[in-house]
């Protein structure tokens, strides 16, 4: 009975937030494809949700800035990881560019002058879920890139903004519209920040 108790103790100390927040929504459709039609609002959506599926199995807490096609502001976005003390902020989006073959994953953190703790931090994390993300999905990596995003920028935790392939490659759209390689990013995501903690718990035990 004891030995129960402490384990809840335990594991509810233990339990982090972290905030998945699921690019566009609503009016705001994000990059499209044609032939197979494709929506970036609908493709973080998916992903944002498996990644919660995932992320709970682990013990974590994971609170959405949407859960459905809803149009949500950046600032309330931002407002949502503050009210819920998250300790991460992971924001999804999928890409386009106008080159038809520019493919593969990018993560971007903040680089933030007065917030040198929370740059890198955020680096760190993205760092952490990238190389994951690559193993699980055998995309192209184009690396871990800084950039000025209002979300990862306003948010005062660690805060990294997943851009999980090109709707814009014909190849890559029709492979991201796949159930199985949903999985296999929302896995490498999960398993990313799974060992972003396991990092940091370790380093407080040295
Ligand atoms: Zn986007």
């Amino acid at each position: 009975m004891w030995r129960f108790l402490f384990i809840i103790a335990f594991s509810s100390l233990w339990a982090q937030t972290v905030v998945i927040d699921p690019g566009h929504g609503g009016t705001d459709r994000g990059a499209r494809g044609k032939m197979p039609f494709c929506e970036e609002k609908r493709l973080c959506l998916q992903t944002a949700k498996l990644v919660r599926q995932y992320l709970d199995q682990l013990g974590y807490r994971v609170v959405m800035t949407r859960e459905n096609d809803a149009f949500v502001p950046l600032a309330r976005r931002v407002e949502i990881a503050q009210q819920a003390s998250s300790s991460i902020f992971v924001s999804i989006h999928y890409n386009s560019a106008r080159s038809p073959t520019a493919q593969g994953i990018e993560i971007f953190f903040c680089d933030s002058q007065d917030q040198k703790q929370k740059t890198l931090a955020s680096k760190r994390l993205a760092e952490t879920i990238l190389p994951r993300l690559i193993r699980r999905t055998s995309a192209t990596s184009r690396g871990v890139k800084r950039a000025n995003y209002y979300v990862i920028r306003e948010t005062i935790m660690p805060a990294v903004l997943i851009e999980g392939g090109f709707i814009s490659n014909p190849l890559e759209r029709a492979q991201l519209k796949t159930i199985e390689y949903q999985e296999k990013i929302a896995r490498g995501i999960a398993d990313g920040i799974d060992s972003y903690f396991r990092r940091k718990r370790l380093a407080r035990l040295k």
